[in-house]
């Protein structure tokens, strides 16, 4: 019989590491490999914590990545703090067609199960996504019990909220600070970093964006990471990118320092790498 806060811990971490080692760091920049059943199990706690599909998600990532706070990218609060943080769901400024999307993500087109997941670029991969979410809380209703689907609705709407203010907080000036000049608003916060395990050093990733360490010092702890240097440690995971420490360093005296058409270079060095990496 299983607690309530039993399932509160596991749908926190499933959920939450859904989203960051699942949707963003192994989906959206490819910074590890894992075995093919590996990467469903962990993608698909993101996608009960009503993400949506897949290839929605790692898009309008690649974009945001590509066009950080300037016209182009899909949640930045220089469109406003609410834009940023749930407006750009439900009135999106930016909208991109399918073409543009197999575009952005030829690895996950390949995947049938992605496509799938992705209802032909139409609307309906959210009613999907919605659908099979009630489906998972009825079954944990019907199996556990009203106490333990609280427990996992609110295990599932932490890193949830997470993910919204590290797009929103993450990108205002006026909080948190950087670590590298990387010609955008990118921030790191501690308590964003907190809900969304690791996510809100948002500066650091926004500086090396396929590297699956964002927490880069002892003071920005990174439970993402400490996760997957677990799953390295059994077997599970392997072929994890992270920067030299003495890179990071040479940055740091040097004051790194992006110019202006540095996040469009790198996120196409990445999706080259992407490319070769997804032919397990
Ligand atoms: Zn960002
Ligand atoms: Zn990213």
């Amino acid at each position: 019989m299983f607690s309530a806060l039993t399932v509160f811990v596991f749908s926190f971490l499933y959920h939450g590491l859904g989203i960051t080692l699942g949707y963003h760091r192994l989906l959206s920049h490819r910074s590890y490999r894992v075995p093919r059943w590996l990467e469903y199990l962990v993608v698909s706690g993101g996608y009960l914590s009503f993400e949506g599909s897949p290839i929605f998600w790692v898009t309008t990532h690649r974009l945001h990545h590509k066009y950080s706070d300037k016209p182009g990218d899909p949640h930045s609060p220089i469109d406003g703090w609410w834009h940023s943080f749930l407006g750009w769901m439900l009135s999106p400024l930016v909208v991109y067609d399918a073409k543009e999307s197999m575009r952005l993500c030829p690895d996950l087109y390949k995947d049938p199960v992605y496509r799938f997941l992705h209802c032909n670029h139409t609307r309906w991969h959210a009613l999907l996504c919605l659908v099979l979410c009630v489906l998972f809380r009825v079954v944990i209703l019907l199996t556990l019990g009203p106490l333990a689907l609280a427990a996992n609705l609110l295990g599932a709407a932490m890193p949830f909220l997470g993910a919204l203010m590290v797009n929103s907080f993450g990108h205002m000036s006026s909080l948190g600070y950087q670590n590298f000049k990387t010609g955008e608003n990118s921030r790191n916060i501690w308590w964003v970093a907190m809900l969304s395990l690791g996510e809100g050093w948002h500066n650091n990733h926004h500086a090396i964006p396929s590297s699956a360490r964002h927490g880069m010092f002892v003071h920005e702890p990174d439970l993402s990471w400490w996760m997957l240097r677990l799953m390295e440690a059994v077997g599970l995971a392997s072929d994890i990118r992270v920067p030299d420490p003495a890179r990071i360093d040479a940055w740091m005296s040097s004051g790194f320092e992006k110019s202006a058409g540095d996040n469009s270079d790198e996120y196409l060095e990445e999706t080259g790498d992407l490319v070769s990496s997804s032919d397990r």
